[in-house]
């Protein structure tokens, strides 16, 4: 199926705002120029894991920070770019993080606590949908994580 990214992102800040604000933390939205944009996969799936990044930014961003989520449209591909100023991953830990139970404890508070879950399901729900996740981080200054999906010819209805 076509899903409208514009939808995508809307509904995802939409969905975080009221906890975005409650925590201080600015979450921005930037919509691509052209409405019409579509990527292929279950709308479902796809929210499932924005509002999985989207969680973890706001577990893990202190307040005063700043969340910013996008989208890069390629001829055949989006990228969902969700980026946050947060307390980041050490090295050594972020080639693990999208394994099952995997968390990265040392020096940090367990406010939300967490099962380790979010990213490996994530992570199995865009490769399904024939696409990709990854992330890039650097520790006391934030986190990006990047979820591309195959883009759909299909325009919106
Ligand atoms: P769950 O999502 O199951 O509630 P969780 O958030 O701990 O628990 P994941 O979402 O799989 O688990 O993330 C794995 C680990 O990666 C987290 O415990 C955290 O240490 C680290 N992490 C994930 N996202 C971020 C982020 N945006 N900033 C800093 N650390 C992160
Ligand atoms: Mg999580």
């Amino acid at each position: 199926r076509a899903i409208p990214v514009h939808d995508l992102l809307e509904g995802v800040v939409e969905r975080f705002q009221l906890q975005a604000a409650k925590q201080e933390l600015s979450l921005r939205v930037h919509l691509p120029q052209r409405r019409e944009v579509c990527v292929h996969g279950d709308e479902d799936m796809v929210n499932r894991v924005l509002d999985n990044v989207l969680s973890n930014a706001l577990k893990y961003t202190p307040p005063g920070g700043r969340i910013d989520v996008r989208a890069d449209v390629a001829a055949q591909h989006v990228t969902f770019i969700i980026s946050d100023t947060g307390i980041g991953i050490p090295p050594e830990d972020l080639p693990h993080v999208f394994e099952r139970f995997y968390r990265v404890e040392k020096g940090r508070s367990r406010r939300g606590g967490g099962t380790g879950l979010g990213l490996a399901l994530a992570r199995e729900m865009v490769e399904r949908m024939g696409g990709e996740i990854r992330m890039e981080s650097e520790l006391q200054r934030g986190t990006t994580v990047y979820v591309t999906l195959r883009r759909a010819e299909e325009d919106a209805a």
